[in-house]
């Protein structure tokens, strides 16, 4: 089986990226689809009046500030609109897909952070009331289930936390959680950019080949959202994910192209 894992970015046709995943799905490719949504998040939650807040880790990760508020809308995107649309875009393609968040059935456990560091105008602070996390364990069962039973799992990336809070996750590493434990053959992370490039935004310095040992070097060249994406690759190779392929979800056909090694491949 593969897990995609598709950007929540705005100029983003899930339409498309749904055709080809159904193209897959019907050719007999078991598959898992993770998706983003931080887009649509940003936009409702200004629409609700709580812009949304992102903060810079003391290491230099930037994440979303997932205050109690935040994460309310957070499941109104993830769990509604967007898991709906993606379900109803493969029901439209005659794919029976079923949209749950990794609330469900504890299908993503971990931890909560019960106090992030973060930096704020170049002082450090720490924040306690953040609903966010890390996926430590996937509920594999749950999964091969639904996969047994002929239904394309969607994921939204909430988890739960060991204490049964919902929780924020970042949806790159759930992916590649997800890809790790259920021993899957490739994980493949679509996004709004050719690959991992060497000089961003530069598209034409795409970095084609990445050895999985040596994935962390090459964390210098991602910026920002990106470093995630290096991230889960790097823990995903390291737990016996075969192949990771950073792919372009602009495509027409974005999963078969990833397939084909069109993009960055990690290996
Ligand atoms: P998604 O929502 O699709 O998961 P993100 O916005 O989280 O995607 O991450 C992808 C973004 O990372 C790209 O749109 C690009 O702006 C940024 N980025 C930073 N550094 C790089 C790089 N070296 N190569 C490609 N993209 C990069």
């Amino acid at each position: 089986m593969i897990v995609v894992k598709v950007g929540g970015r705005k100029e983003l046709d899930y339409d498309a990226v749904c055709a080809d995943v159904a193209a897959q799905w019907k050719a007999g490719q078991k598959l898992v689809l993770v998706h983003g949504g931080s887009y649509q998040t940003n936009v409702v939650a200004h629409e609700l009046g709580h812009p949304p807040q992102f903060v810079t880790s003391v290491s230099g990760y930037v994440s979303r500030r997932t205050d109690a508020r935040t994460l309310e809308i957070f499941e109104m995107v993830y769990c509604g609109k967007m898991n709906k649309q993606i379900v109803e875009s493969l029901q439209k393609q005659g794919v029976n897909a079923i949209g749950l968040s990794g609330i469900d059935g504890r299908l993503l456990e971990g931890k909560r952070k019960s106090a992030i560091k973060v930096v704020i105008d170049g002082r450090k602070r720490v924040l306690r009331d953040d609903y966010t996390g890390t996926v430590k364990e996937v509920n594999c069962d749950l999964i091969n289930l639904l996969l047994g039973a002929g239904y394309l799992p969607v994921v939204a990336p909430l988890a739960i936390s060991y204490e049964s809070e919902a929780m924020n996750v970042d949806g790159d590493r759930a992916a590649a959680a997800i890809a790790a434990s259920m021993n899957a053959e490739q994980l493949i992370i679509l996004s709004n950019v050719p690959g991992l490039l060497r000089e961003f935004p530069d598209e034409s310095t795409l970095i084609e080949h990445i050895p999985a040992e040596r994935v962390e070097d090459y964390m210098g060249f991602a910026e920002g959202r990106m470093k995630k994406k290096v991230m889960g690759a790097a823990e995903a190779v390291a737990q016996g994910v075969g192949k990771v392929i950073f792919g372009d979800a602009r495509l027409a056909a974005p999963v078969a192209a990833a397939i084909a090694g069109q993009g960055t491949v990690i290996e």
